[in-house]
This record gives structure tokens, sequence and C-alpha cells, in this order.
């Protein structure tokens, strides 16, 4: 659900969020919460918890905005801000392409959260703990320097680890190397949280040690999917889009009737055809477009009606790095990706299938070595 805009950034708020808002104003307004020490209505303690809780989530966007207003001033585009249970998230389009950039565009967030904390905890000292406003300051201090501490962490996904591999990546020079080597510190740091969690349910019993556990192990899954992402590409190195291209199954004409191409993706068991004019790539036609389709008006309609036309397609060009399709359908979770060359001619698809195929068949020393190190 889309709440409106921030300095031209969308504001999507998820509907887990409401979970998670409800839960921080119900510990605010409980009867062990910050405002249990005032003389207050219930009432009045319950506007408090939620004002309080508002705020908080305000800091939570405004840490996101400092990362899309840096990742705008870098020309990257920004597609939205989402807010949901974990937190918020910024949803960036490109990756930056220098290492200095990226290490500013991570540390923006933490940054900002950890500068919300000094002025919370100035305006709490001036107003005073007796007050109020005094108590929600002094509140949003504290969660926003828990919040700026616990995404310096470094270890993926937390701005740390992206912090990390970037001074890293300016180091070595090599942008994959980096990865690797944050992506294994993010796992030490990862099996350390677990390790901490569970010593301490074991001597304290359930409660905080529980909470511990969890995170290292989200820690964990997050650094191992960031490390096998990064091997991969040191795999795909040096390879071009077109060699991990798969031939179509079939192309289908302009004037195609929709049943008919529907009969052939089923019998082809495809998920996708390119509808071509001669040679030329003028769409590709899935089995969801069918979905919307009156399927007893389909003998009736041409192919190219209910296909994603040329200009709404993202293809890849055929000299393109191959790392760079993966990159695309792991980001747009595409099956297929078609490739197309400058003069618009179709030339295959890449595809999840083909890509995992073309590293398990492909024999080349250093392609298995980069696979195989730990
Ligand atoms: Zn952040």
């Amino acid at each position: 659900m889309s709440i409106g805009r921030l300095f031209g950034v969308n504001i999507v708020v998820d509907v887990s969020w409401l979970f998670i808002f409800a839960i921080v104003s119900w510990a605010l307004g409980s009867s062990s919460g910050p405002f249990h020490a005032i003389a207050v209505t219930a009432g009045v303690r319950a506007v408090l918890a939620i004002l309080t809780a508002l705020l908080f989530f305000a800091s939570v966007l405004l840490h996101e905005l400092a990362h899309s207003l840096v990742a705008r001033s870098q020309g990257i585009p920004v597609k939205e801000i989402r807010l949901f249970i974990f937190g918020g998230a910024s949803n960036l389009t490109e990756e930056p392409k220098a290492p200095l950039q990226a290490a500013w565009l991570a540390f923006a967030g933490p940054l900002m959260s950890l500068v919300l904390a000094l002025v919370c905890a100035f305006a709490a000292t001036a107003i005073g703990m007796t007050e109020p406003a005094g108590i929600v300051f002094a509140y949003l201090a504290t969660a926003n320097l828990i919040v700026g501490i616990f995404n310096l962490l470094p270890a993926f996904p937390m701005d740390g680890g992206r912090v990390l591999q970037a001074l890293l990546w300016a180091i070595t020079h090599d942008r994959m190397r980096a990865t690797r080597i944050a992506g294994r510190v993010g796992i030490i740091f990862a099996w350390a949280t677990i390790a901490y969690g569970i010593t301490d349910v074991l001597v304290q019993g359930f409660g905080g040690g529980l909470w511990f556990t969890f995170i290292g192990w989200f820690l964990l899954l997050s650094a191992q999917g960031e490390e096998r992402q990064a091997r991969l590409q040191v795999a795909l190195r040096g390879h071009s889009a077109m060699q991990l291209a798969v031939p179509a199954a079939a192309t289908l004409s302009a004037d195609t009737h929709a049943d008919t191409a529907l009969k052939l993706m089923l019998s082809k068991g495809v998920r996708a055809l390119p509808v071509v004019l001669g040679e030329r790539f003028v769409g590709l036609v899935t089995l969801g477009d069918f979905t919307h389709a009156d399927s007893s008006a389909l003998e009736n309609t041409y192919v190219t009606a209910l296909m994603k036309r040329e200009h709404d397609v993202t293809t890849i060009a055929p000299n393109a790095d191959a790392s760079e399709a993966l990159a695309i359908m792991g980001k747009t979770g595409f099956h297929q990706l078609p490739v197309v060359d400058v003069d618009g001619l179709f030339l295959g698809f890449v595809t999840r299938e083909g890509v995992i195929d073309w590293l398990t068949h492909h024999r080349e020393p250093q392609v298995q070595a980069a696979l195989r190190q730990p």
C-alpha cells in the first residue's frame, strides 16, 4: 500500500508492518513501558504510546530516506522505500559503480540513525524526564542508537556488511573478491551470534538468547546467499549473455492465433515464447498472458494482442556480461531473459535452467575451480 511520496520517493507500507506497529505501540503503552512512571490516565498513555511508535517508524523512514537520497545523488534511480515487519528497505534499481560510492551509500542510513539519536538525546535532556515529551525523546534516542549500531554489524544484509564489502573492494580493487571476504566475515559473525544466543539460553533460560539465535540464523542465511551469488559471478566472469543463451523452443510469427500459441507452449512445456515479425523481435508471450484472456475468444485473437510488447520487455544485449543477465533475473524474478541485438533480432533466451546447465557442463578449469572453492 502506497502512502505517498517524500522527496519524490514512493513510500510503500507492507501489511506486515501493521503487525510490528501494533506490537511496538502495545509494548510502549504497557505497564512496563517508558510511560508507567508518570501520572497520566490510561487513555493519555495509549495516545503517547501510539505517537511514540509513529515517531520511531518515522525515524526508520528517515534512515531509509538517507540511503535513497544518497543513491539518487549517485545517479541510481530509487524505485521505492518499503516499510515491513523487519523495518525498512530501499529498493534501488542499480548497484553503485565505485567502492567509495557504495561505502557512503551503505553508511548514510546508520549515520542518519546515530544523528537522530544524538538530537533526541539533547531534546530529552533539555525537556527533562518528568515531562511526557522528554520521555518520548529519550525513548527515540535509545531506539535510534540501537538501530544505528545494529545496522553497522559487519554482516550481510546489514548496512555494516555492505560498508565492509565496499572498503574491501577499495583495497583489493576486486569487487567479487570483496563480496566473498565480506560474506565469509558475515558467516563467522552469524555463527558467533548463534553461539552467544544458545549459551545465553543455556545459562539464563529462554528469553533474549532465543532472539539472538534467531537473528544469527537470519544473518547466516543472508551471508550464505550473498556468498553463493558472488561465487556464481566469479564463475561467469568473462562470459557473455550470448554464450549462456539457449534457443527458444519455437518462435511465433506475429500473425499466429492465440489458441495455436497456447497449444504450442503447452506441448513444448515452455513458459514463454518470442513473437517475431520477419526476424525482428516484437514481443514476448508468457503463459500468464493467457490467464486474463477470454478462453472462448482465443481462436479469434492474434498472439500480438496478448503479448507484452518489445518496449515493455526487459531484454539483454548478446555481448552483455553473463553475470548482468543473472543479476537482472534475480532482481526481477523473471524466468527467462530474451537476448536481442541492436538490430532487434531475437537470438535466444538466458534462462535459470540454462545457466545451471551451462555451469554443470562447462569443463573450463577456471569455472570449476571458482565453483568448488569454499
Ligand atoms: Zn540501512
